[in-house]
């Protein structure tokens, strides 16, 4: 983590820069949900196709697919949700106060779940005041398809993403026509009615989940395991997260879901302490054994090698975007002293700097004016039409030239170009990089090559 990010700090970053809104906050807002701003949504799309080249396109055994957010109920009692999604919630009868009774860490030992940890809290966290006895609250967010409200027509919105790839197992390897190991990969949202919802977007109620369900031979299953492990915890240090604030922890038994054999969680350093980004399980054969249960269908896979039909394990990466734009500015959030022309001042200044990896900075070519200087405007505006069929870049002719840099380093601009009265002279421009704030001078015509060079550099 970097020393300098507190939780006010971004918050107040991410609106005032657009990254990330309280949702209708016109009407005062709504617990656990979140706008993401013309910025944001860069960013997170960014953090997206970041995943998806990684675990898709780079990859020859991993496809994607998309499925609804509402499915058949009863892939919902077939996965285990309706009976065993549920939480323990205890309210305080003196403050009113909601808790998720195996949250109220310091009363409850870790490890300890449902009643059995509720029973142990005494008192309120807050105020001290007695709770009431727990009730095990279904996480599950309901709704009702078709015009009539009653049992048959109860829907769920999705908690995981996870299951719309299960139930999709058989379809995409007739599909494909592919062998194991397969993965199939899925990017979407997920709805869990949270009682505590916080920490600004890690813990929300609406949220985006990126999942893979890579299936397996069994007894392979423990060898991809560690595979996965290796290559997500890679993953993160690969976008710049920093080495110290990143690591891998293996569940002890009792932490783990009633289905996994093993679950490793890759966790980050937030400023609230070390927690949870992505959990990878092996989720063993546990689902497609459920689904063909409940469905009467055949989930299986015809191995030649053996001539027998299997059921394959599952290993399961499974990633939340939130949590991981969260992780990703706070790495990146930094302030320091800076002074000199390129800082654009002469006197020392601190400036706020997002030092996200270039794949991931939301605009990735500011193009500056040096002023509004009628001359400055048309090479201007054509140096942006220009940048602009390549990358997300963003014009900007307001205040000095300082505070523009500024303003571009507090989103993470990796780069800015400055077009000042040389330029119609010699027909070139000058390139600012954002850690170094180093310039250089290029021609417009080679420009393009410039930027590239610095952008798409791999290393
Ligand atoms: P937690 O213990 O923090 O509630 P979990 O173990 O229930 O999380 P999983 O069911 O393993 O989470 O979900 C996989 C990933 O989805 C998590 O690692 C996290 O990144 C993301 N995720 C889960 N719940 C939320 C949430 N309420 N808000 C944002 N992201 C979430």
């Amino acid at each position: 983590m970097s020393t300098k990010a507190t939780v006010e700090k971004l918050v107040s970053l991410c609106k005032r820069r657009g990254l990330v809104f309280q949702s209708s906050e016109i009407y005062g807002g709504i617990g656990g949900f979140w706008d993401y701003g013309p910025l944001g949504v860069e960013l997170k799309n960014n953090i997206k196709q970041a995943w998806w080249k990684a675990v898709v396109q780079e990859r020859d055994d991993v496809v994607g697919q998309d499925a609804a957010i509402v499915m058949n109920p009863t892939v919902w009692k077939a996965s285990g949700h309706l009976d065993t999604f549920a939480d323990p919630m205890v309210d305080c009868k003196e403050c009113k106060k909601r808790f998720r009774a195996d949250d109220l860490t310091g009363a409850v030992p870790a490890g300890a779940h449902g009643h059995e940890a509720a029973a142990k809290v005494i008192r309120c966290p807050e105020c001290g005041g007695e709770l009431t006895e727990p009730r095990m609250f279904n996480l599950m967010f309901r709704t009702y398809v078709g015009p009539v409200e009653n049992d048959a027509s109860t829907a769920y919105l999705r908690p995981e993403t996870a299951q719309g790839i299960f139930v999709n197992f058989a379809n995409v390897l007739t599909a494909t026509r592919k062998k194991l190991p397969l993965g199939i990969a899925q990017i979407g949202k997920a709805f869990r009615n949270e009682i505590t919802p916080g920490n600004f977007i890690f813990r929300d109620r609406e949220f985006e989940q990126m999942e893979i369900e890579y299936f397996v031979k069994p007894g392979t299953d423990e060898e991809w395991h560690k595979h996965w492990v290796e290559e997500r915890y890679n993953w993160y240090l690969g976008l710049g997260l920093r080495k110290e604030n990143v690591r891998v922890r293996r569940l002890d038994p009792e932490e783990q879901a009633h289905y996994a054999k093993d679950t490793y969680e890759v966790e980050y350093l937030f400023p609230m302490g070390w927690s949870e980004l992505e959990g990878i399980a092996n989720r063993t054969d546990f689902d497609l054994r459920r689904h063909a249960e409940f469905s009467g269908r055949e989930l299986e896979y015809f191995d030649e090698e053996s001539g027998e039909h299997i059921v394959p394990y599952v290993i399961e990466p499974s990633a939340g975007v939130d949590r991981l734009f969260m992780a990703f500015l706070v790495d990146a959030y930094d302030e320091e002293e800076v002074r000199g022309p390129s800082a654009g001042s002469g006197r020392g200044e601190t400036r706020v700097i997002l030092r996200l990896h270039k794949d991931l900075a939301p605009i990735k070519v500011a193009v500056l004016p040096l002023s509004r200087h009628e001359k400055l405007v048309p090479p201007a505006r054509e140096v942006w039409a220009m940048v602009r069929k390549h990358w997300m870049s963003q014009y900007d002719d307001a205040q000095s030239i300082g505070r523009r840099y500024r303003r571009q380093d507090e989103v993470g601009t990796p780069l800015c170009v400055t077009i000042d009265f040389d330029t119609l002279e010699d027909k070139a421009v000058t390139i600012r990089e954002r850690d170094s704030m180093e310039q250089v001078r290029v021609p417009i015509a080679g420009l393009v090559e410039a930027l590239r060079e610095r952008l798409e550099a791999r290393g």
